[in-house]
C-alpha cells in the first residue's frame, strides 16, 4: 500500500507537462498544490516538491516543508537545489540527465562555429544592408583541426568531444578527476589548458565549487586569439572579467547560452559584435523537452507508488 502524498509544484511548467502532472497526481489520489498557492497548513503535508533546474529548492523552502521526502527537478543542473539541506533530512532528489545531453552538445558546437566563423555577426551585416554598401566581412577563424579545451568531462562534455572528432579537433579537458578510460587527455591545471586551447568550452556543473573557475587569469591565458563558449552555468565564468577581456581585445570572442544573473545580460555584451548571446536554450528542442518532461513524470510516479526515484541525483 503506497503512502499518502501531497505534491507541491513550486514553479510554472510547460502546459502539457502541467496537465500530465495533474493527471498523475489525480490518478494516485495525491493533492497537487499549484505554483503561487500559499501552502499554509497544507505545507505541513507536502511530501514531494516539483521544480526545475533554474528555480531549484533553497534551504529556506526545504525548511518550510517539514514532511518533504522527495524533490523532482526538470533539468540536469543541481546547483539551485540545496543538496546538503536535503541530505540532512534524508530527502531524495531526482533530475533529468542523459535525455538532454545530445541537444546541449549540438548547441555548444553551433555556438562554437557561430562565434569562430562570425555567422550571427555576418547575418546582422547582411540585414543592415552593409554587404552591398561595404562588401562582405573580413576573414573569420577556422574551426576544423583546432584545439578544443573542455572544462568538465561529464555527459555533455563527452558528447561535445565526440562531435569535435568530426571536425578533426584535438581535445583536452580539465575536471576534478582524470578519466583514463576516455581517449582525451586530462589537464590538471585549467590555466595551462587555456594556454594550449583555441576554444574553451565550459561544460561543468555550477555551484560554489566551480564559481568563477574561469577567472580573469584563465581568460588572459586563453588570449586574444582564443574563444570562450559557455553552455553550463553563468556563475562558472567571472562575467565582469569576461566583459573587460572582450572590450580590451584580450579575447577573440565569446558565445554564451548562460549568464550570471539571468535573464539579465550586461549591456556591454549587447554592444559587441564578436559575441553570440542565447537565452539559456541548451535543451530547448521539442524532442528533448518532451523527453525531460516524461522523465520527471517517471520519477514522480515511481516515488508516489514505490517511494523510489528512477534517476536519483548524486
Ligand atoms: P555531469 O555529467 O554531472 O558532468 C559534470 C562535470 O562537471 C563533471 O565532469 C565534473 O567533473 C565537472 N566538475 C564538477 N565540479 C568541478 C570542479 N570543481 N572542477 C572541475 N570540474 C568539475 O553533468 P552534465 O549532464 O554533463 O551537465 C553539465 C552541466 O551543464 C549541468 O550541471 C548544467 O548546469 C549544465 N546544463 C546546461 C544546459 C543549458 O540549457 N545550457 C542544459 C543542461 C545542462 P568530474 O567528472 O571530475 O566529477
Amino acid at each position: 500500500m503506497s503512502a499518502i502524498h501531497c505534491v507541491l509544484q513550486s514553479v510554472p511548467l510547460p502546459p502539457a507537462l502541467e496537465q500530465q502532472l495533474s493527471a498523475a497526481c489525480a490518478q494516485r489520489g495525491a493533492p497537487l498544490l499549484p505554483p503561487g498557492s500559499d501552502p499554509g497548513d497544507s505545507g505541513d503535508h507536502v511530501t514531494v516538491l516539483v521544480t526545475h533546474a533554474s528555480a531549484g529548492a533553497s534551504a529556506d523552502m526545504i525548511a518550510q516543508l517539514p514532511a518533504l521526502r522527495a524533490i523532482c527537478s526538470l533539468g540536469v543542473g543541481l546547483d539551485a537545489i540545496d543538496l546538503d539541506a536535503a541530505a540532512r533530512r534524508g530527502i531524495v532528489v531526482s533530475n533529468t540527465p542523459d535525455v538532454l545531453t545530445e541537444c546541449v552538445a549540438d548547441l555548444a558546437m553551433g555556438l562554437l562555429i557561430d562565434v569562430a566563423r562570425g555567422i550571427s555577426a555576418a547575418d546582422r551585416l547582411v540585414r543592415r544592408g552593409d554587404w552591398a554598401r561595404s562588401g562582405p566581412p573580413g576573414p573569420a577563424t577556422r574551426v576544423s583541426g583546432k584545439r578544443l579545451a573542455l572544462l568538465g568531462m561529464g555527459r555533455i562534455a563527452q558528447a561535445i568531444a565526440t562531435r569535435a572528432g568530426g571536425f578533426r579537433m584535438e581535445v583536452r579537458y580539465h575536471s576534478r578527476s582524470a578519466k583514463p578510460e576516455l581517449a582525451w587527455r586530462h589537464e590538471a591545471a585549467l590555466a595551462q589548458l587555456a594556454d594550449w586551447a583555441d576554444f574553451l568550452v565550459v561544460a561543468c556543473a555550477g555551484g560554489p565549487a566551480t564559481h568563477h573557475l574561469v577567472s580573469a587569469q584563465v581568460l588572459q591565458r586563453l588570449g586574444p586569439r582564443g574563444f570562450l563558449v559557455n553552455i553550463a552555468r553563468g556563475c562558472v565564468v567571472d562575467q565582469t572579467a569576461l566583459v573587460a577581456a572582450l572590450q580590451q581585445g584580450a579575447l577573440a570572442g565569446a558565445a554564451l547560452d548562460v549568464f550570471e544573473d539571468e535573464p539579465r545580460v550586461p549591456p556591454e555584451l549587447l554592444a559587441l559584435d564578436n559575441v553570440v548571446l542565447l537565452p539559456h536554450v541548451g535543451s530547448a528542442t521539442r524532442e528533448t523537452r518532451s523527453a525531460m518532461a516524461l522523465l520527471l513524470l517517471d520519477n514522480l510516479q515511481s516515488f508516489l507508488e514505490h517511494g523510489e526515484l528512477v534517476t536519483p541525483a548524486g
